[in-house]
């Protein structure tokens, strides 16, 4: 018998929906009908074609933007309105990808800089790489996912695509947008399950590039079997939010609960660290607290409500167990609530451990960690003691601040009067360190999925 997923929201239990797991053999399918689609119909594309399709896929999108934000409501417990602000996201995703299809060409390069060579041009095309295979976590089942299909497609290639087994139903969901929208057979294929599908997906060597978006353990993992093939791979984090004496306080606690607690803190540029200096500690702890206080907690449908359940009661069970560990080190709580279930109410600390595992590690959930700093070289260290650097904030109109700290951070981002979570969709976006390889945003990750071949002539 079938392989059956069972989808259940973290909100009530009830079941979302189910999906299969695909078998071996299905993966080995999808896999080879993808190359053979890359070296057929899908190779015999032009770029404007690919660009109306990308555009066939965003109006069917834009048609569904009700129906994809609930089901991304139904499956992961993310508020509505988080839900819906993704799928506005991934509009502008499409329509990014969409509008690059045109704009991939290539440079001409003069042959005749050395004393031997005369009357030759090296063209350098910029070609697909063939089948992209593409692995996704729960957290943004649309926006993630489009992030590496929307590219690839308007690149020229092929993908299989195995999103995370916690929401599978609305990368489903997409999969019928993009039949509506007219992709040929093959073009875009989905394979459900999780580690033993991703693993058999990951080292299989029709595939070319491995575009994995999750936690830095599995991309760790993923480097040693993957084999001979580019990874393109976006991970952890573990953000942090500065905040200098001259910077904004009212807009930095904005910041701080918009991007700390927003969907839960289940974000990988969700602000997981607050470093503010001691002259302006004491009201920004106050004004963060207030703020805090007032989020409503409860069913992720209500438009009242701020904070719905995490994906899992286990995932909220382990951040509870951080926040424990850390308080019986020395934390001291400003806010918390009691964990139900899935659901737990964000808490802000203050005097955390630097040692302790709500530090070191990636905690995926609503808590603000808040340190104090005099020294701005001290703040630079310690926001460097971590293996993840994806983005950061500051707050500060210093712009002897800001030049040190763009040369001295180790993050792929760093936003000025904003936090860590500020994306756009279409420039660079990626980390250093630990946090990723290569870089994302739609102009440079069809970049990364492509790669360049010479013609002499
Ligand atoms: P996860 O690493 O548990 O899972 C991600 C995907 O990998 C899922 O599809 C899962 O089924 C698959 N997977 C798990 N084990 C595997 C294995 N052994 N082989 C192949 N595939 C395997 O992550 P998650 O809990 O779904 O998502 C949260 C993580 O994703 C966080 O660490 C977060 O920071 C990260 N994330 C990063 C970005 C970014 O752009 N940097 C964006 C979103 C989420």
């Amino acid at each position: 018998m079938d392989d059956l997923l069972i989808v259940r929201s973290p909100h009530t239990g009830a079941e979302v929906g189910r999906v299969t797991v695909a078998s071996p053999e299905a993966v080995e399918a999808a896999v080879t009908r993808a190359r053979e689609a890359f070296l057929g119909p899908v190779g015999e594309m032009t770029p404007f074609a690919r660009y109306e399709l990308l555009m066939g896929l965003h109006q069917q999108l834009r048609e569904d933007r009700a129906g994809l934000a609930r089901l991304i409501t139904d499956e992961t417990g993310k508020t509505l309105r988080d839900s819906a602000s993704e799928v506005e996201r991934a509009l502008s995703t499409t329509l990014y990808a969409a509008e690059e299809a045109k704009r991939i060409h290539g440079r001409i390069y003069p042959c005749d800089i050395t004393a031997t060579v005369t009357n030759r041009m090296a063209h350098v095309y910029q070609d697909p790489v063939g089948v992209v295979a593409a692995i996704t976590p729960f957290n943004f089942p649309l926006n993630t996912v489009l992030h590496k299909v929307a590219p690839a497609i308007a690149a020229g290639n092929t993908v299989v695509l195995k999103p995370s087994p916690k929401a599978p139903l609305t990368a489903e969901r997409l999969g019928r947008c993009w039949q509506r929208a007219g992709a040929p057979p093959h073009l875009f294929t989905i394979v459900q399950g999780g580690a033993t599908v991703g693993e058999q997906l990951a080292a299989h060597p029709a595939v070319r590039v491995l575009n994995f978006t999750g936690s830095t353990a599995v991309g760790r993992h993923l480097t040693t079997i993957a084999g001979l093939k580019k990874l393109l791979f976006e991970l952890g984090g573990n953000d942090p939010l500065i905040l200098m004496p001259d910077g904004e306080i009212t807009a930095a606690v904005r910041v701080a609960v918009e991007q700390g607690l927003g969907s839960c803190g289940q974000r990988c540029t969700a602000i997981k660290r607050i470093f503010v200096h001691e002259q302006v500690k004491e009201s920004f702890l106050a004004e963060l607290t207030a703020a805090v206080q007032k989020l409503r907690v409860g069913d992720p449908l209500d438009p009242a409500t701020d904070l719905g359940p995490l994906i899992s009661p286990e995932a909220a069970q382990t951040v509870e167990e951080r926040v424990e560990e850390a308080v019986a080190q020395g934390a001291v709580p400003l806010v918390r609530g009691r964990r139900d279930g899935a659901f737990l109410p964000p808490v802000v600390l203050d005097r955390t451990p630097e040692g302790c595992a709500l530090v070191r590690e990636e905690t995926f959930g609503p808590v603000l960690p808040v340190f104090g700093f005099v020294d701005l070289e001290v703040c630079i260290r310690q926001v460097n003691d971590t293996v993840f650097g994806l983005q950061a904030g500051v707050f500060t109109n210093n712009l002897a601040v800001v030049k040190r700290l763009r040369r001295k951070l180790e993050v792929g981002t760093l936003v000025v009067n904003g936090g860590p979570g500020f994306r756009i969709d279409a420039i660079p976006f990626g980390g250093v360190k630990e946090s990723g390889l290569g870089r994302e945003g739609v102009i440079a990750a069809v970049r990364e999925m492509t790669e360049e071949r010479v013609l002499i002539w």
